[in-house]
C-alpha cells in the first residue's frame, strides 16, 4: 500500500501499509455507506465521503491530484482512491467490524429481512414526521435517499407529507416492498444518473429512465396524467402524483 496523503475525515491509521502488506482479501462486503474489505487478519473499513471513488488501474499508471491511496494488488493492478474534498475515510479493525463503533449502531439494510412491515410499522408509531423525512432517515433504515424515498412512495400510493404514525400495517407493508423494488429494479440496471455518478468501469447509471415522479415536476403522471407536483422537506425536492398518493 502507498499513502500520499493520510488527512482524510480522519487520519489514515499508522503503520496500516505494513498491517495488510501479504493479505489476502477474503471478501468484499457493504454496511450502509461503508465498504468493508475483510481479510483474515482484520477488516479494512472504507467510506467515500462526498466526493471518493475507487478505482482499478493498471500498475503504472502515474497518481492524479487527489489520489490519496494505492493498495497494489496480484495480476498488475492497483486499487486507487480518489477524493478532492477528503471527506472520505479508512479504517482498520482487527475485531469484528459490525461492533465497530462506524457500524455498531446502524438501522437495517433495506433489501434485508430485518427491514419488514412490521419493523416500519412499530417504528412509525408515535412519529409526526412526514413519511418521507422518517424513510431517509439512516437510525430508521440506512440507504433509501431521495430519488427512492419519492418513488417508493409513488409506487406504495402514499402522500409523502403523511405523518409517519398515521401509516396504516398495510401501507407499511406496500411501502416496505416498494423501497425493496425500487433499490432492486436501480440496482439491476446500474443505478441512477447523478451529475458525478460514473460505475467501477466509469459509466453512468440509467436508471433515470425508469422514474416515475423524480424530477418530473409539471410532466403527466404515468399512471393517471395528472401533472406531478414538487415541494421542499427537509431542504430536499419531493416529487408526488397528488392524485395517485394520499
Ligand atoms: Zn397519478
Amino acid at each position: 500500500m502507498t499513502v500520499r496523503e493520510r488527512r482524510l475525515r480522519w487520519p489514515i491509521p499508522a503503520g496500516l501499509e505494513s498491517a495488510i502488506r501479504g493479505l489476502v482479501v477474503r471478501a468484499v462486503e457493504r454496511r450502509a455507506k461503508y465498504i468493508l474489505i475483510r481479510f483474515d487478519a482484520g477488516t479494512l473499513i472504507l467510506h467515500l465521503g462526498m466526493s471518493g471513488s475507487l478505482r482499478l488501474v493498471k500498475a503504472g499508471a502515474l497518481p492524479r491530484t487527489h489520489d490519496h491511496w494505492d493498495i497494489r494488488l496480484e495480476g498488475g493492478w492497483i486499487l486507487r482512491f480518489h477524493d478532492p474534498r477528503r471527506f472520505g475515510s479508512l479504517h482498520w479493525t482487527r475485531a469484528d467490524p459490525a461492533l465497530h463503533p462506524l457500524l455498531a449502531r446502524l438501522a437495517p439494510e433495506p433489501l434485508s429481512d430485518a427491514f419488514d412491515p412490521e419493523y416500519l410499522y412499530r417504528a412509525t408509531r408515535k412519529r409526526s414526521v412526514a413519511i418521507k423525512q422518517f424513510i431517509m432517515n439512516s437510525q430508521v433504515v440506512v440507504g433509501v435517499g431521495n430519488i427512492y424515498a419519492s418513488e417508493a412512495l409513488f409506487r406504495a400510493r402514499i402522500s409523502p407529507r403523511r405523518a409517519a404514525r398515521r401509516i396504516t400495517r398495510l401501507q407499511a407493508a406496500a411501502l416496505v416492498s416498494a423501497i425493496k423494488a425500487v433499490l432492486g429494479a436501480a440496482i439491476k440496471i446500474g443505478g441512477t444518473t447523478l451529475r458525478d455518478y460514473v460505475n467501477a468501469e466509469g459509466s453512468p447509471g440509467y436508471f433515470r429512465q425508469e422514474l416515475f415522479v423524480y424530477e418530473r415536476a409539471g410532466a403527466a403522471c404515468r399512471v393517471c396524467a395528472t401533472p406531478i407536483k414538487q415541494f421542499t422537506q427537509g431542504q430536499r425536492s419531493t416529487y408526488w402524483c397528488s392524485s395517485c398518493q394520499h
